[in-house]
Order: structure tokens, then C-alpha cells, then sequence
């Protein structure tokens, strides 16, 4: 095993709710948490919540003028403001300057998202080398037993020209998301499972600050290997959908030769990839309009080193 990952405490964290205005459980533990925090205080750290879009919250919308969670390029954070900027672009930078830029930077962000996609509770993660965060997913991983829902980790190491989303601005962050729920819905065992997350990853966090080490672990990781649009005619209208015996399969083995969707007039499309891969976002609503059907994974059994306070 490698030697030991050593990292800085945590002096100041972030939540954020409402990057897209209809993913209700995170806006409403994020209304809540605003007017009573003292749920998520602890006392080696301090915790921010902010309502990340708050315009769409407003609307109950998934954003106002473009996707908020794909505005975090350094590109756009570090250019000049222009009029014709939309909504979400001055969102971005507010938020960066307010939490992602210079001494008063975040040690630490969490970003609450739903889905519409049978994927239980899964952790998101953008970046190979923050171990602090991988470490985070492996305790909430011991800590989720109780919960009424599989639990699943996509780590990717995405290259710094594609880092859009809004909890790169931190340089240690997760992104949660937690479905199956309708967007604009609020469901209870979702809201609560949600809930009980994120106070185990500030549970984490002090623990963390107060010294204890955390040993080497594998874990099974779901990393990104491609896009699948839904066929499509030649306006672009979809022409087929999910095929029922891939809804709702999120993370389970797609195999040469299964059915993924199934035309209006009865014929069934297959998989025709090479090897076993794991679909997530399968039927996601948000995404028809980014093209999107599923979202293929590839299952890598990963080893960490441990993880130390660096005083
Ligand atoms: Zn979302």
C-alpha cells in the first residue's frame, strides 16, 4: 500500500442547494439549514449553506437562462463580466468570488442534486488526486447501511478544461446525488436519506480535524466512459425510449446484445458495445435537452492510500 496522503484541516465548508432550482431536497434542507443551522455546526470548522440558484428556486426551474452547473470553467470565472452576461454566468462568478477565490477560499464543498434516475445515493467526484474526498465516500459507505438505498461512487478524473461544475471551486468537494424523485417533487425517505448524508460528511470533517487517521481502502468505483444519446430521425426527434428492461438498471452490468431501447412501432435496439459496462442517469429528465439517454460507466476495482491530519 502506498505511504500515508497527508492534508490540511478543514477550517471553513460549504453546502449548497438549489444549483438547479427543481432538485428539492437539496433546496429545502438548504432553506432550512439557512434560517437553523445548528444542525450542521460542529465544533473544529465552521459551515456556510447557500442557495446556489436562487432565481430558479423561485421558479422551481432547473435554471433561468443556462445550466448553472456547467458555468465553473476557470475560462468564464476569470474573464470580465459582460452585459450580455446570462442569469447563471453572474451567478458563477459571484459564487467563486464568494467562496472559491483567494484567502477566503472554502476548504471544503458539498453540492445537494436530485435525480430522476433509479441511483439511489451516489457520490460524485471530479478529480483523482483530492483523497480527502474519496475517503469521505469510503466512511459514508460504512455509515449508509441503515439507508433505504444502494449507495455507488463515480470518481472521474476530469481534465481541467472540462472542471464546469459548481463544486470544483473548492479544491476538496462531492457532489451528491440522491433519486429516485421527480423534479419539482419533495419525497420524504429521499429528503431524510439525504439529511442523515450530510451530517455524516460534517461528522467526517471533525473527525478528520481532531486527528483520526483513516487506513488504506479499496472500493469499487463507477468511472465515466461515454454519453448515449437516444435514436433519433432526421429533425432530431426521439425517435425510441428507454427500453423497460433497462429502466431503472442504474449500475447494473449491461451486456453485449441488451435491449436499451425500443422503438414507437415495437422493435427492440440492442447494446452493441464490445464489453459489460454500467449505465447511471438512465431516463434522467434534465438531460433529453443535453442529448443524453444514459450515461455508461466502467466498474474499476481502486486502492487509496491512507489519510492523515497535516498539522
Ligand atoms: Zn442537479
Amino acid at each position: 500500500m502506498d505511504s500515508p496522503v497527508w492534508c490540511a484541516p478543514i477550517s471553513r465548508a460549504v453546502v449548497f442547494g438549489g444549483t438547479h432550482g427543481n432538485e428539492m431536497a437539496g433546496v429545502c434542507l438548504a432553506k432550512h439549514w439557512m434560517k437553523n443551522p445548528s444542525e450542521i455546526q460542529r465544533q473544529t470548522f465552521t459551515t456556510e449553506c447557500c442557495i446556489a440558484n436562487p432565481l430558479a428556486v423561485e421558479r422551481c426551474v432547473r435554471y433561468i437562462d443556462q445550466d448553472l452547473n456547467r458555468c465553473f470553467s476557470m475560462e468564464i470565472l476569470r474573464s470580465p463580466a459582460a452585459p450580455s452576461d446570462s442569469y447563471e454566468l453572474k451567478r458563477a462568478r459571484d459564487i467563486f468570488h464568494k467562496y472559491g477565490s483567494g484567502d477566503s477560499a472554502v476548504d471544503f464543498a458539498l453540492d445537494l442534486h436530485n435525480t430522476t434516475a433509479n441511483m439511489g445515493v451516489t457520490y460524485l467526484l471530479c478529480r483523482n488526486n483530492d483523497l480527502f474526498s474519496v475517503h469521505l465516500v469510503n466512511y459514508l459507505q460504512s455509515k449508509s447501511g441503515d439507508l433505504p438505498l444502494p449507495f455507488h461512487c463515480s470518481l472521474t478524473d476530469v481534465p481541467e478544461k472540462d472542471l464546469v461544475y459548481l463544486h470544483r471551486i473548492a479544491k476538496r468537494s462531492l457532489c451528491l446525488e440522491i433519486g429516485p424523485q421527480p423534479h419539482g417533487v419533495i419525497r420524504a425517505d429521499i429528503l431524510s436519506a439525504m439529511r442523515e448524508i450530510v451530517n455524516h460528511v460534517l461528522d467526517f470533517i471533525d473527525l478528520f480535524n481532531q486527528g483520526k487517521e483513516f487506513p488504506g481502502f479499496e472500493m469499487d468505483n463507477y468511472t465515466f466512459f461515454s454519453r448515449v444519446d437516444f435514436p433519433r430521425d432526421s429533425k432530431g426527434e426521439v425517435e425510441a425510449v428507454i427500453h423497460s428492461e433497462l429502466q431503472d438498471k442504474d449500475f447494473a452490468p449491461l451486456k453485449p446484445g441488451d435491449p436499451i431501447f425500443k422503438t414507437l412501432d415495437g422493435k427492440d435496439i440492442l447494446y452493441e458495445g464490445e464489453k459489460i459496462l454500467y449505465p447511471m442517469f438512465i431516463n434522467e429528465a434534465a438531460y433529453y435537452e443535453k442529448k443524453v439517454a444514459f450515461v455508461l460507466t466502467e466498474k474499476v476495482r481502486c486502492t487509496f492510500p491512507a489519510l492523515k491530519l497535516m498539522h
